[in-house]
């Protein structure tokens, strides 16, 4: 069978998780905590299926959760959204921005994005008959360590077919957080030339210290023409919940729900109340969360730098990005990854993949840290078996 999405085989999360199970090893690949989250969050799940809450709810997600994300954005970014006409729950943000894509934009629309990017972007654009931009993220762009991008290559992938740009911050998989003045550079662009902007933050509470998440909505004349995207399963260690939401304009709501209605109606009744539970923690929780994972990440990155790649130190997210060059001069990222596992017993995925053109991250790597220090200290000794 041939279709639109033949070129894009299975995703590399599902090829390298099954690749761990064959092998037995240490899964450092697909970000997924191997703890779970706050109990709060799940009895309220537990509660709601108890009393009843197993059908369908109201398209739009239940009022307890939109209301819930309402407060969040308020709280945290002084954004105001109205609950009715604003909100839209989804099955995690995978379908959120599958339903925002597949909603906007119309055969040929022109997407600007950034690569590497998280994998579903382009097969949802190719679904939606769009054209993906890419503008390359470069590690140690400017000699600190960070990704960084050209900003003339940014305008240059600006046409008359430009409807949308698509930004994740904190960005998965380089761990980069956009700075203001970088977002700010955006906005610009975007309002100059008449754009939407939709954003992916699903990492938004996953920042360390010195970092700081900017919403892009934040920014002065952004908020009417930004859709902004996140989900519960990385700030309440519930990946496999699939509960995310998008919050935005009423008209990029409705687009985006007219696509959502036939992909899957509604979704997760119960986990709702839950993720709304969680949503409503203290600012205590979310503060641990963020420490946690900073301790977790100062944990393995000197193993991987012992082990001898040049490690690029992420500022949020779950994972981090090595040149495997000085480990393996070839630089092939894809043979890399899929010897690691019966070399040394780790799993790690090639980011490659998440790049248009694959040629630009041939030589990187990404590391999952969000996972039990002893589990850590394990791969780290396995690595060192590299040198
Ligand atoms: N966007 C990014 C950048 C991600 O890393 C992920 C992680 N899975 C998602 C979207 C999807 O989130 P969800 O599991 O809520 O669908
Ligand atoms: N977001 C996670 C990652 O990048 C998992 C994605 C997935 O399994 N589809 O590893």
């Amino acid at each position: 069978l041939t279709s639109k999405l033949a070129s894009f085989g299975t995703t590399v999360f599902a090829e390298m998780t099954a690749l761990a199970i064959e092998t037995g090893a240490i899964n450092l690949g697909q970000g997924f905590p191997d703890t779970d989250g706050p109990a709060e969050v799940l009895d309220a799940a537990v509660e709601a299926i108890r009393s009843g809450v197993n059908q369908y709810p109201p398209g739009p997600g239940l009022p307890v959760l939109r209301e819930a994300i309402v407060e969040h954005q308020q709280r945290f970014y002084g954004l105001d959204y109205d609950v009715d006409a604003e909100v839209l729950v989804t099955a995690g943000a995978t379908e959120a921005l599958a339903g925002a894509l597949l909603g906007m934009l119309d055969e040929g629309d022109e997407v600007v994005l950034f690569e590497p990017m998280y994998d579903s972007y382009q097969a949802c654009i190719a679904l939606a008959g769009g054209v993906l931009k890419p503008v390359v993220l470069r590690p140690d762009f400017e000699g600190d360590g960070r990704y960084g991008f050209d900003r003339d290559e940014f305008v240059a992938a600006v046409s008359p077919r430009t409807k949308l740009i698509l930004l994740n911050t904190p960005h998965n998989p380089t761990g980069k957080v956009f700075t203001r003045d970088e977002l700010q550079f955006i906005a610009d662009v975007a309002i100059e030339h008449d754009l939407l902007v939709v954003t992916d933050e699903v990492y938004e509470h996953l920042v360390f210290s010195g970092a700081e998440h900017v919403p892009m909505a934040t920014l002065p004349g952004m908020a009417e023409r930004t859709l902004c995207i996140s989900s519960g399963g990385k700030t309440f260690n519930t990946t496999g919940w699939k509960t995310g939401w998008m919050c935005g304009p009423a008209p990029m709501i409705n687009a985006a729900k007219m696509a959502k209605q036939f992909l899957t109606y509604v979704n997760g009744a119960p986990f709702q109340p839950a993720i709304a539970t969680g949503l409503r923690l203290p600012d205590s929780f979310y503060d641990h969360l963020a420490a946690d994972l900073e301790a977790k990440r100062d944990r393995l990155l000197p193993g991987l730098e012992a082990a001898g790649f040049e490690v690029f130190v992420p500022e949020a997210t779950y994972f981090t990005t090595v040149d495997i060059r000085p480990v393996r001069p070839d630089g092939d990222g894809i043979a890399f990854c899929m010897s690691l596992p019966v070399d040394v017993g780790v799993v790690a995925i090639p980011t490659q993949v998440f790049y248009a053109n694959p040629e630009h991250g041939r030589h990187l790597v990404r590391f999952a840290c969000c996972k039990r220090f002893e589990v850590l200290d394990q791969a780290v000794e396995r690595l060192a078996s590299l040198g």
